[in-house]
């Protein structure tokens, strides 16, 4: 998804460029290569900026307690004691809420 750097409104595909379809803005897409390498470098940015704010762990199949999302990054956090289990903690991928949850 692109958007029009001068009003901000989302940007179509039209005849080879992309077009604000708000203000009428252009912006010249040059060849298809050029195109998927600026987008594969975004992918790489937004991957990038959700490791700063949150523990990236792997996603499960967990129920966010909050929102409902069916999916959660989680981590192991290992106890003190030897005996106990480790806990995981749990972080919603979509609101962010993180829980504990001992097995
Ligand atoms: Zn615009
Ligand atoms: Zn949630």
């Amino acid at each position: 998804m692109e958007f029009c750097p001068e009003c901000g409104a989302m940007m179509l595909p039209s005849n080879g460029v992309l077009k604000c379809n708000k203000c009428g803005y252009s912006n010249d897409m040059g060849s298809d290569d050029e195109y998927k390498l600026s987008r594969d470098i975004k992918a790489e940015n937004t991957v990038k900026n959700l490791g700063e704010d949150i523990d990236v762990g792997p996603v499960t199949n967990e129920t966010c307690p909050e929102c409902g999302n069916d999916k959660a990054t989680y981590k192991m956090l290992q106890t003190r004691s030897a005996d106990e289990a480790p806990t995981r903690i749990f972080t919603c991928t979509k609101c962010k809420h993180t829980w504990r949850a001992y097995d």
